[in-house]
């Protein structure tokens, strides 16, 4: 069977909105919310207006080299992110689903003894996950279907050159 998880914009606005609850009611208070994008954009905004974080940053982790070729791990693609500037901070990595794992893995490996702290946050974690978040809303082994990504895009763009 095929099974989905299926969360609509509505839908997202609640998630999220629980979800920075769920920071705050464990006492983290984050100096910098540091999304991972696309994916993690809408999640890391939301959550940013929700915990009154005025520092939101991004960094852009792909799958895909931009000649239509998986690699096998996640990369991040330029400009990453000046690690320096986070030494003292506190530090919310938010992103929309923990699947592998994988991404995330790459993100917290980059900020691990390099900030003051920092935590996961994310919509959805599956079992599977290597990394296990420290802030989740909803617990699926189902696959998701994002509103953002549920439909195809209005145009066609092909051979993009992802570090443009
Ligand atoms: P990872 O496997 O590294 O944890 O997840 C990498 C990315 O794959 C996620 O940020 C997301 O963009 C995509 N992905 C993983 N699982 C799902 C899913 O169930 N639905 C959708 N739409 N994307 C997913």
């Amino acid at each position: 069977t095929d099974v989905r998880e299926n969360l609509t914009w509505e839908l997202l606005g609640d998630a999220t909105r629980e979800l920075a609850e769920r920071v705050a009611e464990d006492g983290y208070e984050p100096d910098i919310i540091l999304s991972i994008a696309r994916g993690g954009v809408f999640a890391a905004g939301a959550l940013a207006y929700a915990l009154d974080v005025k520092n939101l940053h991004l960094v852009n982790v792909e799958f895909y080299t931009g000649v239509g070729t998986t690699l096998e791990m996640p990369i991040m693609l330029a400009p990453v992110p000046n690690i320096i500037d986070f030494t003292d901070k506190k530090v919310l990595v938010a992103d929309d689903v923990a699947d592998t794992g994988k991404t995330l893995k790459l993100v917290r490996d980059f900020c691990e003894g390099a900030v003051a702290d920092v935590r996961c946050a994310v919509i959805y974690e599956k079992p599977q996950s290597s990394v296990k978040c420290e802030y989740v809303w909803k617990y699926t082994e189902d696959w998701i279907n994002f509103p953002w990504s549920v439909l195809p895009p209005v145009v066609q763009r092909e051979g993009q050159i992802l570090d443009a």
